[in-house]
């Protein structure tokens, strides 16, 4: 067996368009591709798996990716299950992100890191969970002071944040070093499971630090400005806040 494909996702958010080829290919229905590398996201912490498409220039044939997933420590690849006949292995494609799709989602999950930064900062509040949808997203929080009074007040904070332009930074590191970090109990990392030896956090300097897998943009300017879209009261403790960005190309 082969080493894991590199994951290029977890270390350059930014690339969309790389060569590859394809190592393994499974399933009956939906075709699942193996590449030696790629840049797909396969979903996780609330953000969803990337879409692209994978293109053969030998002779021009083009797979459409609906979906990517982990199986065991690899991301596979699903293509449209009507699509014809799949690549072969030791086929060399470029494979190609839904880009639009995935930077909205990128500038999405930043702002709910900045909304929780806020939240955990002005109001000590905890996350237990949140998900996304490209340009708008919720997150619920252990926030029993909570109140649609507090919705203006909440999202003008955020925006302040966003236009401070903050960086946002990717950071891997050991797992007693992460444990170290006070921030990262709220985030829940000492949740993650014992054979993870390597914690990848992301930090909004100045603001919020999580144990996280997603992917983010490189700056808070490159979200722009959100609104809060709705307030929930899911029980006395537990209160879910909506949001969208104002720009959501
Ligand atoms: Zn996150």
């Amino acid at each position: 067996m082969t080493s894991t494909g590199e994951q290029l996702a977890y270390s350059d958010a930014y690339a969309n368009s790389i060569g590859a080829t394809v190592r393994d290919v499974e399933g009956d229905g939906a075709p699942l591709i193996v590449l030696d590398r790629t840049i797909f996201y396969p979903g996780g912490g609330g953000q969803p798996a990337d879409r692209g498409v994978l293109l053969r220039a030998a002779d021009g044939r083009s797979w459409t990716v609906r979906s990517a997933k982990k199986a065991g420590a690899e991301i596979v690849h699903e293509l449209e299950p009507d699509g014809g006949d799949p690549p072969r292995v030791g086929d060399a494609l470029q494979v190609e992100l839904d880009w639009a799709r995935r930077f909205a989602l990128m500038r999405t999950h930043t702002a709910l890191h900045a909304l929780c930064g806020v939240v955990w900062r002005d109001h000590g509040a905890l996350v237990t969970g949140g998900n996304m949808e490209p340009g708008s997203g919720r997150m619920d929080f252990e926030f029993e002071s909570m109140s649609g009074d507090l919705v203006d007040s909440i999202e003008a904070a955020v925006n302040a944040e966003l236009a401070a332009e903050r960086d946002v930074r990717v950071n891997v590191l050991p797992r007693a070093e992460a444990f170290a970090i006070p921030d990262l109990i709220r985030t829940k990392v000492n949740l993650l499971p014992e054979g993870i030896e390597q914690i990848r956090t992301i930090e909004i300097v100045g603001l919020d630090l999580q144990a996280d897998g997603g992917t983010h943009v490189a700056n808070t300017r490159e979200v722009g400005q959100i609104r809060v879209t709705g307030y929930e009261s899911k029980g006395r403790i537990n209160k879910r806040i909506r949001i969208e960005l104002v720009d959501p190309a």
